[in-house]
C-alpha cells in the first residue's frame, strides 16, 4: 500500500489505543482498571443538554459560520474576560472540533517547514507528531535537575533562529505540575522580546488544587491581544468533562484567526453545531459544575497520592492539578512501555507509559475515574511489584499470576 512517508512516521495516540485496548479487555469481560484515560466520570451539565437539545428539535442542524457561531463566541468572549482579565472581540476567537484541532490549526498556521516549536518535556503525546503533520521541528527542553518544572535559561538556550513557537501546558499533562507564575512570567516577557509566539494549552486551567490558581500568560504582558505573541488555547473537555461534544477554542491576534478560518474552513467547514450550543450551555450556566469536578478530582489526587506511598521506592511528586501523576517506577523498571505492558497483561491494569511523554521509567496514572478504580488499581500495581506479595491474587473468580519477577 502506497502511504505517503510523512503520514508513516505519524505514531497513533497512545492513550486512544489503551483506551481501545481496555474497552476491549472489558468486553471480554476482564477486570481491567482503566488509570489510563483523562476523562471524569461526570454527567454533563444540564444547561449543556438542553442547549444542544433545544438544537435538535427545532431541526435547524445546518452549517454555521467557520467560526463558530455567534452566541458561543460571545461566550467564549465574557469567559475570556472573567478568567484571564482580557477583553477579546469576535474576531479574536476560533471555536474548533476540540482544542486538539485548535492546536493543529494554530501550528499549521504559524509554521513553515522546519520551523521549530520548543516543548517542555514532560509533554502532552500529540504535541511532537501535531508539529510533524505540519513539517515543523519539536525541540524539546528536558529540566536538567530531573524535576519536572522547567528553568527559563534552558528554554532560552533551546531558542534557535528556527523556533516559531514555545508552547507550554501548565498545569500540565502529564505531570499535573503548575509552572510557576516566575517562569510563565519570563517566558511571556522573552516571547514579546523576541517576537515568538506563546502557546498556553490552558486546557486544565481550572482544574487546580490547594487553593492554587493557575497564572495568566496576558497578566504578564502589556500588549493587546491585536499586538501579543500569545495563542490561548482552551475548551470544554476538561473545564466540564465534555470530552465526546469537542469544542475548543483559541484566542489569538485577528490575522492569525483570519487564517486559522481559512484553514479550518477548507477541513471541516465548521464544528457541529449541536456540540456548539451545547458548549455555550456550559458555559453560560451556573459554574457550579466546574468546581464541584474540581472537587472530586482533588479528593481523587489526595487518595492516589496516599495509596502510591505505599509502594516502596516510588517516587512521585504531588500534583498541582489534572488527572494526571507520574511517579517514577525506575527502580522497578526502566523500560516504562515493557512495564505497561506487564501490568496490563498481569494486573489487568491500564497506564500509559512514560516514554510518550520524554519520561522514560515512569508511568502516566490517571486519577480521573472513582475512587474504587484508583484504589484497586494501585492494590494490583504494588501487588505485581512486591516479589514477596503471592504470586496469585483472586478478582471475583479471575485469577491474577505474577511471574514477570
Ligand atoms: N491539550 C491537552 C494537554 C490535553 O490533555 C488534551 C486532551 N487530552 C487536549 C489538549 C485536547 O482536548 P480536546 O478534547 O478539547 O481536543
Amino acid at each position: 500500500m502506497s502511504i505517503s512517508q510523512l503520514a508513516r512516521s505519524i505514531v497513533a495516540s497512545p492513550t486512544l489505543s489503551l483506551n481501545e485496548e481496555a474497552q476491549k479487555l472489558r468486553q471480554k469481560g476482564e477486570p481491567v482498571i482503566h488509570l489510563g484515560i483523562g476523562e471524569p466520570k461526570n454527567k454533563t451539565p444540564i444547561t449543556a443538554i438542553l442547549g444542544s437539545t433545544a438544537r435538535l428539535k427545532n431541526g435547524d442542524v445546518k452549517y454555521v459560520p467557520t467560526d463558530g457561531i455567534p452566541s458561543l463566541k460571545r461566550a467564549i468572549i465574557r469567559y475570556t474576560e472573567e478568567n484571564y482579565g482580557r477583553l477579546v472581540a469576535p474576531e479574536n476567537v476560533i471555536v474548533s472540533t476540540g482544542a486538539k484541532q485548535s492546536l493543529f490549526n494554530v501550528l499549521f498556521s504559524i509554521l513553515n517547514p522546519q520551523d521549530e516549536v520548543v516543548l517542555l518535556s514532560p509533554y502532552w503525546v500529540s504535541y511532537p507528531e501535531m508539529i510533524k503533520m505540519v513539517y515543523g521541528h519539536p525541540v524539546i527542553v528536558t529540566p536538567s535537575d530531573g524535576s519536572f518544572q522547567p528553568r527559563f535559561d534552558e528554554v532560552e538556550e533551546a531558542v534557535s533562529s528556527y523556533t516559531k513557537a514555545i508552547l507550554l501546558n501548565s498545569p500540565n499533562n502529564p505531570s499535573g505540575v503548575m509552572y510557576s507564575e516566575e517562569f510563565i512570567a519570563d517566558i511571556v516577557e522573552f516571547c514579546e522580546r523576541r517576537d515568538i509566539y506563546l502557546i498556553m494549552d490552558d486546557i486544565y486551567h481550572k482544574l487546580v488544587f490547594d487553593g492554587k490558581q493557575a497564572p495568566s500568560a496576558y497578566n504578564y504582558t502589556s500588549r493587546d491581544v491585536d499586538s501579543s505573541r500569545i495563542i490561548i488555547i482552551n475548551g470544554v473537555s476538561k473545564l466540564y468533562g465534555m470530552t465526546g461534544f469537542r469544542i475548543g477554542w483559541a484566542v489569538a491576534h485577528r490575522e492569525l484567526v483570519e487564517v486559522m478560518g481559512n484553514v479550518q474552513g477548507q477541513m471541516t467547514s465548521c464544528p457541529p453545531v449541536v456540540s456548539q450550543a451545547a458548549a455555550e450551555g456550559a458555559l453560560t450556566g451556573p459554574q457550579n459544575a466546574v468546581e464541584s469536578l474540581r472537587m472530586t478530582i482533588e479528593n481523587n489526587r489526595n487518595v492516589m497520592i496516599s495509596e502510591l506511598s505505599t509502594i516502596c521506592d516510588l517516587h512521585v511528586n504531588t500534583p498541582d492539578g489534572t488527572f494526571y501523576c507520574l511517579p517514577d517506577f525506575r527502580a522497578y523498571s526502566n523500560d516504562s512501555v515493557q512495564l505497561a505492558n506487564m501490568l496490563l497483561r498481569k494486573a489487568l491494569v491500564v497506564t500509559v507509559p512514560g516514554r510518550e511523554f520524554g519520561m522514560e521509567g515512569h508511568l502516566r496514572l490517571s486519577f480521573s475515574g472513582t475512587i474504587k478504580e484508583i484504589t484497586e488499581g494501585v492494590r494490583r500495581i504494588k501487588w505485581a511489584l512486591d516479589p514477596t506479595a503471592p504470586n496469585e491474587i483472586y478478582i471475583g473468580d479471575r485469577k491474577l499470576v505474577r511471574d514477570w519477577l
